[in-house]
């Protein structure tokens, strides 16, 4: 079974700390829904594997209308689809809307909400307010969704561990299936890390930073939720599919500029660029770069994926030249990695603050 994901790059305004490829050229959607389904015409058998889950992600999907969306779906038909997930921004969506949507096949949303305080959204250039994200999931909820989630982002800044800790709540309150946490990045040349290269504003630190992502992990676990990956927390039966299967190397197809594709070893990516997405594509030129992976790199992309999840990876699995000895340290006291019972290396809660280096002592 394969995944497919289908990139919508449109954004209303862009939010000061993304760095994300999104475009604010609106007025080419119906070009660019046009060149899509060019593309998914092309190469949704690519994968040789039926299509179990479908993403549409962004960008900003709900700034497209429910007749593409449905467009979309139907072009890469949804027979054997399991779960078939939609991006939503909270200030764009009504019940109308999002009951189209459900009609269209679409059967797990992902809400965009990031905090549930205003001042905090203005912070981070959102353009949505809390009342907004309330809203958007109780009508998600109306219009017949079960299986939502939402986003929320920690370590903002003057993001007080009483500010957060609300979020928390209230993300509770509202009965979602599913959290994804982000802690803020500053990354190059976006605008919020010109803001604090300017000294506007300060970052809150990374001993607060690790605070909020334990109190984090231990509320949503005293509340049911299972911890499955390093960023993303599901009642039990609600993991994500999709994303679950970057992590354990299933398939995938990228429909899309810039969508990533992975099938067999191979990696390919199409262009970031619209207008060169939608004038290839619509002569049927696009070709997207591509790159084989060696033995190596596969490895360590199972190292880097597989320690951020919950099943870890097979100790057998760990390079025995480099690894094992780097293993035999972290894993004593259990300080950093630990070994399951069925003979998996898994990262302790210690062990995800540190993960990056953590990961990078274990690539070849
Ligand atoms: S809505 Fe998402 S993709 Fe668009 S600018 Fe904001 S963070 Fe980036």
């Amino acid at each position: 079974m394969a995944g497919l994901y289908v990139h919508i790059p449109f954004c209303k305004k862009r939010c000061l700390y993304c760095d994300f490829f999104s475009t604010i050229q609106l007025e080419r959607r119906t070009e660019y829904v046009d060149a899509l389904l060019k593309e998914i015409s092309a190469r949704k058998e690519e994968a040789g594997e039926p299509i179990r889950t479908i993403y549409l992600g962004g960008g900003t999907p709900s700034m497209l209308d429910s007749i593409d969306i449905f467009r979309i779906l139907r072009t890469i038909g949804t027979d054997d689809a399991e779960e078939i997930t939609m991006e939503v921004n909270p200030g764009d969506v009504t019940e109308k809307y999002l009951s189209e949507i459900r009609q269209t096949g679409v059967n797990r949303l992902s809400i965009g909400v990031q905090s549930f305080k205003d001042n905090l959204l203005q912070l981070i250039g959102r353009r949505h307010n809390s009342m907004q994200a309330i809203e958007a999931v109780r009508m998600a909820q109306r219009a017949g969704f079960d299986n939502i989630s939402i986003d929320l982002m920690y370590a903002l800044p003057t993001q007080s561990m009483g500010l957060w800790k609300a979020d928390i709540e209230l993300a509770l309150r509202l009965g979602v299936q599913h959290i994804s946490c982000y802690g803020l990045m500053y990354e190059e040349g976006t605008a919020l890390t010109a803001m604090r290269d300017k000294g506007e504003i300060t970052p809150i630190g990374e001993v607060q930073e690790n605070e909020m992502y334990d109190y984090l992990c231990k509320r949503l676990k005293e509340a049911g939720f299972e911890h499955y990956e390093v960023s993303n927390f599901a009642l039990p039966g609600y993991e994500s599919k999709h994303n679950s299967s970057y992590w354990d190397g299933t398939p995938y197809i990228g429909i899309g500029a810039g969508a990533h594709s992975y099938i067999g070893n191979v990696r390919s990516w199409n262009p970031d660029n619209l207008s060169k997405y939608i004038k290839k594509t619509r002569k049927g030129t696009l070709v997207r770069e591509q790159e084989v992976l060696t033995e190596k790199e596969l490895y360590n992309e199972r190292i880097m994926l597989g320690l951020r999840t919950s099943k870890g990876i097979p100790l057998s699995d760990v390079h025995v030249r480099n690894g094992r000895e780097m293993v035999a340290e972290m894993t004593a006291k259990e300080t950093l990695l630990r070994v399951t019972e069925d003979g998996r290396l898994v990262a302790t809660q210690k062990g995800i603050h540190i993960l990056n280096r953590i990961i990078e002592d274990l690539m070849i």
